[in-house]
């Protein structure tokens, strides 16, 4: 039989925070009075953790182990680990005991008592962040609100999904899926539970800056393609610009001021610089079409047809 819940946990080289994880975690699921599995993705790791998972499983059936043949990246493990689980519901939450385990119980009460499909864990706290992690992060809420980008300010991925929204993330087409800006696109009902953002409990982090980069940058391109359309705006200011040049380099010769070649020179390469960044520009708008339809979000989700009552449930209160 299935479980009633799934914890999904990443992993990348966490040798070093792995048995406090587990012994902090084992016994708040042992707690619940409900089924569950923990579904433990091994990211690739060069050290100790598959040795250490394997030890673990054997003293604790309900781990599991899914490893990767390659590093692939925190939100690709995350997947990795949503596929395969079983449960009715799956949190995600990371190793290092900086989404404390004890939350994920009332993420469960709230969840069903609520009748949500989406429970957000929110960093009420993040003073344990480091200023540039803190300055850092905010400027990337900050941007992704203003393209336009649904979700919680704060919300990392520490989250609990019902089945019917892992089922419906895990259909998106999209390869480089950046959870936290994909669920909430997703529509479902959904709920918030505050915690503090504890500080990592051993080890470091596996998130350099390359790898921030990496995700913003998915970030931004997955939500919007508005930088796409950055080239038409130059081009037609780079327009205005060659004609006001243009027309300057015109009015000296007539005055008899400028040196010969220079006005020509001038035209024709202010005229040339916006025309090619209106090209580009246009190319932006197709890619940006064909983009959409790479990803292949749908349009909308129906959260209730009074003639498929039975079909899709819930109606609305
Ligand atoms: N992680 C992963 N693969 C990676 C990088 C990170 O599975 O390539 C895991 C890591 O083991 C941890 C979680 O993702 O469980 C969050 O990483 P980390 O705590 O290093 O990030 P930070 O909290 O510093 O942003
Ligand atoms: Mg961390």
């Amino acid at each position: 039989m299935n479980p009633h819940l799934s914890v999904v946990v990443p992993m990348f080289d966490e040798e070093s925070v792995l048995p406090l994880f587990v012994e902090r975690l084992r016994p708040v699921l042992d707690d619940l009075r409900a089924s569950y599995e923990v579904v433990c993705v091994d990211d690739g790791s060069r050290d100790a953790t598959p040795a250490l998972l394997e030890r673990y499983r054997r003293a604790w059936p309900q781990l599991r182990v899914v490893r990767l043949r390659a590093n692939s990246g925190h939100q690709a493990a995350i997947s990795a680990g949503l596929a395969r689980a079983r449960g009715d519901w799956a949190v995600t939450i990371d190793a290092d005991l900086q989404d404390p385990p004890e939350v994920i119980s009332e993420m469960l009460r709230v969840g069903t008592e609520r009748g949500v499909d989406v429970v957000y864990g929110v960093r009420t706290d993040r003073s344990s962040d480091t200023f540039f992690k803190r300055v850092t992060a905010e400027g990337f809420y900050a941007v992704m609100a203003r393209l336009g980008a649904r979700g919680a300010m704060n919300a990392g991925d520490f989250r609990m999904m019902s089945r019917a929204t892992v089922d419906a993330v895990l259909a998106l087409p999209e390869t480089n899926r950046v959870l936290r800006l994909a669920v909430p696109t997703l529509g479902f009902p959904s709920a918030e539970v505050g915690y503090r953002r504890e500080e990592r409990a051993a080890g470091r982090s596996k998130y350099p800056l390359s790898k921030m980069l990496r995700l913003s940058l998915d970030a931004v391109t997955g939500a919007s393609s508005a930088p796409l359309r950055l080239a038409t705006w130059c081009g037609l200011l780079g327009l205005l610009v060659a004609f006001g040049v243009g027309a300057f380099a015109l009015w000296a010769k007539v005055m008899g001021h400028s040196v010969t070649g220079w006005a020509s020179t001038i035209v024709v390469i202010s005229g040339f610089g916006a025309a090619q960044l209106l090209g580009l520009g246009l190319l932006g708008e197709y890619v940006g079409r064909m983009f959409a339809a790479v990803q292949a979000r749908p349009t909308h989700y129906v959260a209730y047809d009074s003639l498929e009552e039975s079909a899709l449930g819930r109606q609305p209160s």
